[in-house]
């Protein structure tokens, strides 16, 4: 039977072990968490002044790729397919306005926090430090940075999450008529996940990362190293602008109605053909 559990939780990061899940339907998960997740992100720059020594361009690109809180956008903005037209209708866009001065012999570096937001005070920099340019003396920069929910897959600054990966659960086995507690196994385990303690092998296995350092320098052949099968670990790291659960969650969701679009377009597609169910 399906089963989930939460082996590890933080602010930033999850890891779950799903159990009787098919590869296949982890896998879809996994690459909708960088795909499919719609979040904020900055999508053109309005420039009004910049005499400083970078060009509007790289500016823009820096700004895009600030990771915006996307918490209550992600149900209060239109859904991307329906912004990229060049005229978006209301409720797409939001703006964060910037505006950046240094006087004679003055330098000044311009952060992530000097986005103001103009019209949504939710929709702001998730870090507040993030150098964008350096100001050199009576230079200035005026601009307003247009933001709209977006997804991984149409470009990266959109993806909620720098890390999404999928792994097997291990299995370690010591075969004790082998074992001859020379120690070498536990000593070259990068994650201590073997151990030696009164003379007696402990195995953590929710620590191996199935890197077979202890097969490779077992002398005997004492370790058997396998993974349980329709069993992974999923590892979510969000870029910090939603919850990693949320993540984790929004991406079943987009799952889920993907294949009703699927569903739908089938039985569109056999009752056009005749077809009677
Ligand atoms: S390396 Fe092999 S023989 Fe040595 S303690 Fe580990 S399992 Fe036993
Ligand atoms: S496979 Fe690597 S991480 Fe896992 S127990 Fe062996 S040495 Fe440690």
């Amino acid at each position: 039977m399906v089963s989930i559990d939460v082996l590890e939780r933080s602010s930033s990061e999850i890891t779950l072990v799903l159990k009787d899940v098919p590869l296949e339907y982890a896998n879809a998960v996994r690459r909708a968490v960088l795909e499919e997740v719609p979040t904020m992100a900055v999508d053109y720059v309005v420039f009004y002044d910049n005499t400083s020594a970078l060009s509007d361009e790289i500016i823009s690109h820096r700004i895009s790729m600030i990771p915006l809180k996307s918490d209550t956008a992600i149900e209060r903005y239109k859904q991307p397919e329906e912004c990229k037209s060049s005229s978006p209708p209301d409720g797409c866009y939001t703006s964060l306005y910037l505006e950046a001065e240094t006087g004679h012999q003055e330098e000044l570096v311009v952060y992530s926090r000097d986005l103001k937001p103009q019209e949504d005070p939710e929709v702001i920099p998730v870090y507040r430090d993030i150098p964008i340019l350096k100001l050199g003396p009576q230079q200035r920069v005026v601009l307003e940075a247009w933001a709209r929910l977006g997804r991984g897959r149409e470009h990266i600054k959109w993806s909620p999450a720098a890390v999404s990966v999928l792994t097997h659960v291990p299995m370690i086995t010591i075969h004790a008529d082998r074992c001859v507690m020379c120690r070498l196994c536990a000593e070259n385990c990068p994650t201590k996940a073997i151990d030696v303690k009164d003379s007696k092998i402990q195995i953590d296995e929710s620590k191996c990362t199935l890197c077979r350092q202890c097969v490779k320098v077992c002398r005997t052949e004492a370790v058997e190293l396998d993974w349980r099968k329709d069993e992974y670990k999923l590892h979510v790291e969000s870029s910090g602008v939603l919850k990693p659960e949320r993540i984790v969650l929004e991406a079943m969701t987009q799952v889920k109605k993907k294949l009703q679009i699927f569903y739908e377009e089938f039985e569109k597609a056999l009752s056009a053909t005749g077809v009677k169910l």
